[in-house]
């Protein structure tokens, strides 16, 4: 868990660019953005990934859900935007403490 680059910047020992903050939810721009807006949105509990989600933890998922529309408003996301989760080798993920992206900004290619 000391190794975790997001637990990290949640501490704020790896800079970011945030975007929103409460108790339990952090979301920075990412360093490699995909679309115009690009921010993840974590929760400050290091949970590993979607296969990690239990009845204990999920309360932290809830407010991640309840600040992406705060999060896509003061983007300027009215016209939508995409949320994606990676979980595991195959979803593509890199970084082992769960996010999800917000995507917007543009018109979002339909294909994966
Ligand atoms: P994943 O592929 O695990 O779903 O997404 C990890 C994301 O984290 C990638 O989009 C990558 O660009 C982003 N990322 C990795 N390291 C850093 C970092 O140090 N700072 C920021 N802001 N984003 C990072
Ligand atoms: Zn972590």
């Amino acid at each position: 868990m000391n190794d975790c680059i997001f637990c990290k910047i949640i501490a704020g020992d790896i800079p970011s660019a945030k975007v929103y903050e409460d108790e339990s939810v952090y979301a920075f721009r990412d360093i490699n953005p995909q679309a115009p807006v690009h921010v993840l949105v974590v929760p400050k509990e290091h949970i590993s990934c979607a296969n990690e989600i239990t009845a204990e933890n999920s309360g932290a998922v809830a407010k991640i859900f309840e600040a992406i529309p705060k999060i896509a408003a003061a983007e300027g996301l009215s016209n939508g935007y995409r949320v994606i989760n990676c979980c595991g080798e195959d979803g593509g993920q890199t970084v082992f403490h769960l996010h999800f992206h917000i995507l917007g900004g543009k018109k979002l290619s339909e294909s994966f």
